[in-house]
């Protein structure tokens, strides 16, 4: 019985699994032909390679490296590279569809793509990290590109990366070319606004969905799991907005306060001891108690599959903005919708980072960039519009919003595709 229960939280957990419940759910209900079912459910190009890389004690190691591209049909395929010791080409495979679709959400001329090495970077150094990026990027030279496919930063990878991934192509192409991949330092030709960028996304959607519920930011109590990029973003400029945000959730810990945490001072806290815990601003909460805390708007933001059929029953949010890829898993879904509960889904509520990349990439081809107050006007355009046209697809559909999205979504992708036709 255990086993049942367990494997069937396994299936339920698999985001490749989560991305057809959604795929086929939208497809339905948009009254897709099967053809073009067909086209969608399967990734345009699929890329493995085998990558040997001396490491620093002088072996030889070959490292499997993935790049997929799932759709090109509204423009070049866009989305990050991970260095994980579990990747799998069923999850590369799932997240670059989710990235087709979270950029047509938001209407920014890319399609999708992901990528991944399978290695653990606690075990790599600087220089090995360096040669495996390299090499990675050399072996995929002839399928990214400006105009083809580009990468960004993603889980274990980082700015440095990055400059890593654009140098080399550089070195093959005999010339700079920034916009091969978003995410750079600034001084590369990286985007004012990006670090910040997918919080502010967040926060900006929150505020529509306030709206919609007559509520004010100071009256508006706000719980946010993780305290990273994203989370404590999120939190900085919800508590600028006025916002109470009553608790942060963290790996290890909640800390609560009804009145209102001080935002900056819990960052500096964290900042010098490494961790959230014992602040004198609130008080230590067990942590699995944090997500079910009684508030408005509940954002998620740490990772994937937090809300699943066995705790979303315990939601007390009135709102829930997805600042992770893939918090609720499909079966959560419907529990949350039997509550009542208005989801902002990942697709466009942490969809701000991706916007911004898009800044990046229009920036590095312009070569002429923006400063961060039109990094910033423009991306709280692109928010607000995308959150009305979802909340209004939604309505007109009769449907939940998470639905809308990826209706919306596979409309615009499939519109595309028939616009280009099939070349044969
Ligand atoms: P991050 O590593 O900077 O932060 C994650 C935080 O969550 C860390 O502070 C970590 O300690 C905490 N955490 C991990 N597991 C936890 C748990 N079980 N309970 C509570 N806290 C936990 O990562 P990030 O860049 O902020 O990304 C967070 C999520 O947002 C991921 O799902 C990511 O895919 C998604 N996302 C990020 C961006 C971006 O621009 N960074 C864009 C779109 C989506």
């Amino acid at each position: 019985m255990i086993t049942e229960v367990s494997s069937s939280l396994e299936n339920e957990m698999n985001p490749w699994l989560a991305a057809e419940a959604r795929f086929d759910e939208a497809a339905s209900r948009l009254g897709l032909d099967d053809g073009m079912r067909k086209i969608l459910r399967s990734p345009a190009r699929e890329v493995t390679v085998h990558i040997p890389v001396q490491l620093d004690d002088g072996r030889l190691e070959v490292f499997t490296g993935y790049r997929v591209q799932h759709s090109v049909a509204r423009g070049p395929a866009k989305g990050g590279v991970r260095f994980a010791p579990d990747v799998t080409l069923d999850e590369v495979k799932a997240l670059a569809s989710w990235m087709t679709w979270k950029c047509a959400v938001v209407n920014i001329p890319f399609g999708g793509g992901k990528g991944g090495v399978v290695c653990d970077p606690r075990l790599l150094s600087m220089s090995e990290l360096e040669r495996i990026t390299r090499r990675y990027t050399a072996e995929l030279i002839e399928f990214i590109g400006p105009e083809k496919d580009v990468p960004a930063p993603d889980m274990n990878t980082n700015q440095q990366t990055m400059a890593w991934i654009m140098d080399t192509y550089s070195m093959h192409m005999r010339s700079t070319v920034t916009a091969v991949v978003t995410g750079k330092p600034l001084d590369l030709g990286g985007s004012r606004g990006r670090t910040e960028a997918t919080g502010r996304g967040c926060q900006i959607v929150t505020s529509q969905a306030l709206k919609l519920f007559g509520l004010e930011p100071h009256n508006t109590r706000v719980v946010i799991q993780g305290f990273g990029n994203v989370g404590s973003m999120a939190a900085r400029l919800m508590a600028q907005a006025g916002y109470r945000i009553i608790a942060i959730v963290e790996y290890d810990v909640t800390v609560y306060n009804d009145h209102g945490l001080d935002i900056a001072a819990l960052l500096a806290h964290r900042n010098e001891t490494g961790s959230i815990r014992d602040f004198t601003g609130g008080e230590n909460v067990p942590q699995q108690d944090g997500l079910f805390l009684d508030c408005d708007v509940l954002v998620p933001a740490a990772r994937e599959n937090v809300l699943t059929s066995q705790n979303a029953a315990r939601v007390r949010a009135k709102i829930l903005c997805e600042g992770a890829n893939g918090p609720t898993t499909p079966e959560a879904d419907k529990i949350l919708a039997e509550k009542g509960i208005f989801v902002i889904p990942d697709i466009l509520a942490n969809a701000g980072g991706v916007t911004v990349s898009y800044f990046e990439w229009v920036q590095d081809r312009q070569g002429f960039f923006w400063n961060e107050q039109l990094v910033n006007g423009r991306l709280e355009e692109i928010m607000v519009n995308s959150f009305r046209d979802v909340v209004g697809y939604a309505e007109k559909h009769g449907v939940h919003n998470r639905t809308a999205a990826y209706m919306l979504a596979l409309d615009r992708v499939s519109f595309a595709m028939k616009l280009r036709g099939i070349y044969a």
